[in-house]
């Protein structure tokens, strides 16, 4: 049976909806940027090995691009949304060295998204004054929707308004009670 996607919704359920047609996108779209992110992490490597040692700070954020795409999306089984995302993640994690890495990163960030800002939260920030695990794009909807690819956050993500006035964004992270997410932490 063929589905339907819904014609309201979040920029991030419609664009869900659309990847789930086919049991194969999200797997296929992810496997694919994961490899492309993975050659450019060797790309980087062998400049490194060059001579070219500013390049290890891209190779930071190609990492951590490829961590949030295998392992987070892995760990909410959010790729093939069944038990493969468990080898996807873990063998995802060993393929750049951290082979122990996914399962408990699994497990710590589950508890975060059940006990966000609670005292059980290992993210949890211990002086209270400044705002963790902010390493996910589109975290407030990621957090509505946990089980969605990244693909529908990225798409949701570069649908919605956006401001990138560094002081503005300060003062409503501070001062903004609709960022419960920051201003719990603030207490
Ligand atoms: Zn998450």
């Amino acid at each position: 049976m063929r589905m339907t996607p819904p014609a309201g919704g979040s920029c991030e359920e419609r664009a869900e909806a659309l990847l789930r047609l086919s049991p194969l996108a999200a797997p296929a779209i992810t496997l694919l940027v994961a490899g492309t992110l993975y050659a450019g992490i060797g790309v980087c490597l062998r400049l490194f090995q060059s001579g070219y040692q500013s390049v290890a700070i891209l190779s930071g954020l190609l990492l951590h691009a490829y961590v949030i795409v295998v392992v987070h999306d892995g760990a909410h089984r959010a790729i093939t949304r069944t038990r493969a995302d468990s080898l996807l993640m873990n063998v995802g994690a060993g393929l750049v060295l951290l082979p122990f890495y996914a399962e408990p990163f699994r497990r710590y960030h589950l508890i975060h998204h059940g006990h966000t800002n609670e005292p059980v939260d290992p993210l949890w920030p211990p002086l209270k004054s400044f705002p963790l695990g902010m390493g996910i794009g589109n975290h407030e909807a990621h957090h509505q929707h946990p089980g969605f690819s990244w693909v529908s956050m990225a798409f949701g993500l570069a649908r919605r308004p956006k401001d990138t006035d560094p002081l503005r964004t300060v003062w409503w992270m501070l001062r903004c009670p609709d960022y419960r997410h920051y201003s719990a932490s603030c207490d």
